[in-house]
C-alpha cells in the first residue's frame, strides 16, 4: 500500500516514509491511496480474536513494507497487559444517560491516563522501525505541539527510545495543572519540554512552520537528524485509532448487543479531528456506522462547518475546562476533506491556503452535502459539560472527565433532536483525574475544594470511590524538571539551541 499527500498526489511514499517523515514536504498530509476493504469473513475472523490480534491484521493491511513479525513485535511491545491495565487496552463500559444507552469507550488505561496512549505507546515502535528502512543511521527529532494530552504521552512513548529526540511545546496557560506536572516531571535523557506564551493553535502552526522550513531541515540534514511529528498528522498516530473503533465493534457482537452487520453510531470529544476521522476511516474499510457525532466544547468551530460548510477559525477562542479541545485549527480535517471531495488535492490545496492566509475557506456543496449525511456537529459549554459529570455521577455513580462529559452532552442533545435510538458507541479520552478541579466542583454539592492539586484527587477519590491510576498518584512526589517558556516566533531558535545545531 502506498500513500500520497493531500496536497499533491504525485507525492507518493510508502508507510514508513510517510511515519518517518511525518509531514509532506509540501505542508500536505499522507493519506491511504485506498483503503482495505473488509468483508463478513474477515470481521468474522476478527471476532474470534483479541485486541492484539486485531491490531495485528488491521496494521498488516495498511503497514505492507513491515514484515509481520515486525509488526507483531509493535503491538506485544505497545499493548502489553502491564500497561493498560488489563488484555483489553479499551474496554466497553454500558452506561445509561437521561434514558438512553451508551456504550462508553474507556481509552484512557494507559501509562498518561488519556486516549493518546492509544496510539503514542505504538507510534515510537512503528517509528524507530520506519526510519531503520527509509533514513538508516539518522536520529528523528520529534517535535510536539500539545494541548496537554498529546505531549505527556508522547514523552511516555519515546523516552530513552534510542535515535530519537523529542521536543514538546504547549500553551503556557492552556493546560490542566495535573497536565503540567506530568510534562514538567518527565524523566529520560532524550527528552525536552517548553510552554509558549499563547494558544495551542500558536503552537501547532509554530511547529507545522518549523517542519516546512527548508533551511532548518537542511542544518537538521548536516547533523544527520531529520524531523518527524508525534501529532495526529502523522500517518503512524491515526493507524492504531482505526482499530479500537473496529474492536469495540467486534466486542459488541460477540457481547450479543448487535447483530455483525448491524450499525453503530459513534460519538467522539472532537478537537484535532484525528480521533473522529480515524472512525470514519474505519466506516471506509467496511464497518457499519450510521452517523458520526462530532462534539466540540464553546470552541465550536466544526459544529458550525458540518452545519455550514463554512470553516471560519476567525473567532473568539476559549480557554475551557476541556482544554485538550481548545483547538481552532483541527489539522484532521484537511484529511476528511480529500476523501470527500474525491481524492481532489488540487481543491484539498486551495481551502488549506486560503484557511493560512484568510482563516476561512468554503467547501462546495457536494462535498458540504456529503458531510451533512455522515456528520452531526454539536457543542456543550462548561457549565453544560460540568452539569453532565454531575447527572451522569447521580444517576450511574459513574465519574467521566470534561472531553467525555462534553461527548455525552452533545450526544443528548443528537438523539433529543432525531429520535436516533441505533446502539452507540461513545469515546472517553481521558480519565477525571487528569482535571480533578472541574470534576470535583460538580460532584462536590458546592463544597469548598482544597487549593493543592493532589489534595483535590484524594477528595475526588473519597467522594467517587473509583480508584485513582497509579501513574498519576506517583507524581505526586516528582520534581519538575523543566520550567523553560519562549514567544511562539522563537520556536525555530529554541529547537535549534536545544539540538545544539547552528
Ligand atoms: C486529544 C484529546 C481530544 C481530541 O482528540 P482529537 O483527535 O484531537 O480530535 C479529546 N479529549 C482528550 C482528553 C484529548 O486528549
Amino acid at each position: 500500500m502506498l500513500y500520497n499527500s493531500t496536497e499533491n498526489k504525485n507525492e507518493v511514499v510508502s508507510a514508513a516514509q510517510a511515519i518517518a517523515q511525518g509531514i509532506s514536504k509540501d505542508g500536505g498530509l499522507f493519506v491511504p491511496q485506498e483503503f482495505p476493504k473488509y468483508d463478513d469473513a474477515v470481521f468474522n475472523q476478527l471476532l474470534e480474536l483479541d485486541y492484539k490480534g486485531r491490531a495485528k491484521k488491521i496494521f498488516a493491511d495498511y503497514l505492507t513494507d513491515f514484515t509481520q513479525e515486525e509488526i507483531d513485535d509493535c503491538v506485544e511491545k505497545a499493548y502489553a497487559s502491564e500497561k493498560f491495565g488489563g488484555d483489553n487496552p479499551a474496554p466497553l463500559c454500558c452506561k445509561n444517560y437521561n434514558g438512553n444507552e451508551i456504550n462508553i469507550l474507556e481509552l484512557w488505561h494507559g501509562p498518561t491516563c488519556a486516549f493518546k496512549d492509544m496510539a503514542l505507546q505504538i507510534l515510537p515502535h512503528f517509528l524507530t522501525k520506519s526510519l531503520n528502512k527509509t533514513y538508516k543511521d539518522k536520529d528523528a527529532v520529534i517535535l510536539v505541539a500539545t494541548s496537554g494530552d498529546t505531549g505527556k504521552a508522547a514523552l511516555e512513548g519515546f523516552k530513552d527510545v534510542d535515535h530519537t529526540k523529542i521536543l514538546v511545546f504547549y500553551p503556557v496557560d492552556g493546560v490542566s495543572p495535573m497536565q503540567r506536572h506530568q510534562m514538567n516531571t518527565q524523566e529520560g535523557s532524550n527528552v525536552n519540554v517548553c510552554a509558549i506564551e499563547g494558544n495551542f493553535d500558536d503552537a501547532q502552526t509554530g511547529v507545522k512552520k518549523i517542519f516546512t522550513t527548508p533551511e532548518i531541515a537542511e542544518k537538521l540534514e548536516a547533523n544527520n537528524m531529520l524531523f518527524s511529528s508525534a501529532n495526529s498528522i502523522n500517518w503512524g498516530r491515526l493507524l492504531p485509532q482505526i482499530v479500537y473503533y473496529i474492536s469495540s465493534y467486534c466486542d459488541l457482537v460477540n457481547a450479543g448487543k448487535i447483530k455483525l452487520g448491524d450499525k453503530i453510531n459513534v460519538v467522539v470529544p472532537t478537537g484535532n479531528f484525528g480521533n473522529i476521522l480515524a472512525s470514519y476511516y474505519a466506516m471506509c474499510m467496511g464497518l457499519p456506522i450510521n452517523k458520526f457525532i462530532c462534539a466540540s466544547n464553546s470552541n465550536n468551530v466544526l459544529t458550525d462547518f458540518i452545519n455550514t460548510g463554512v470553516y471560519d477559525k476567525n473567532r473568539q477562542f476559549y480557554t475551557t475546562i476541556s482544554p485538550s479541545m481548545d483547538i481552532l485549527v483541527s489539522s484532521n480535517l484537511e484529511r476528511l476533506l480529500y476523501k470527500m471531495s474525491g481524492n481532489d488535492d488540487v481543491l484539498t490545496k486551495e481551502w488549506m491556503t486560503k484557511l493560512k492566509t484568510e482563516g476561512k475557506y468554503s467547501v462546495n456543496d457536494e462535498v458540504k452535502s456529503k458531510i451533512k449525511e455522515l456528520f452531526y456537529g454539536g457543542y456543550c459549554d462548561d457549565e453544560d459539560t460540568q452539569k453532565t459529570i454531575s447527572r451522569m455521577f447521580m444517576d450511574e455513580s459513574y465519574l467521566c472527565d470534561t472531553h467525555t462529559a462534553v461527548a455525552v452532552a452533545v450526544y443528548d442533545k443528537y438523539v433529543q433532536e432525531t429520535n436516533d435510538k441505533t446502539p452507540t458507541v461513545l469515546a472517553s479520552t481521558a480519565s477525571p483525574y487528569k482535571f480533578s478541579k472541574a470534576v470535583l466542583s460538580a460532584v462536590n454539592d458546592g463544597k469548598e475544594l482544597p487549593n493543592n492539586e493532589f489534595d483535590m484527587v484524594d477528595m475526588l477519590n473519597k467522594i467517587s470511590n473509583t480508584d485513582v491510576p497509579t501513574p498519576l498518584l506517583s507524581l505526586k512526589d516528582k520534581k519538575s524538571r523543566f520550567s523553560d517558556v519562549c514567544k511562539s516566533d522563537e520556536m525555530p531558535k529554541y529547537v535549534l539551541k536545544t539540538l545544539g545545531v547552528n
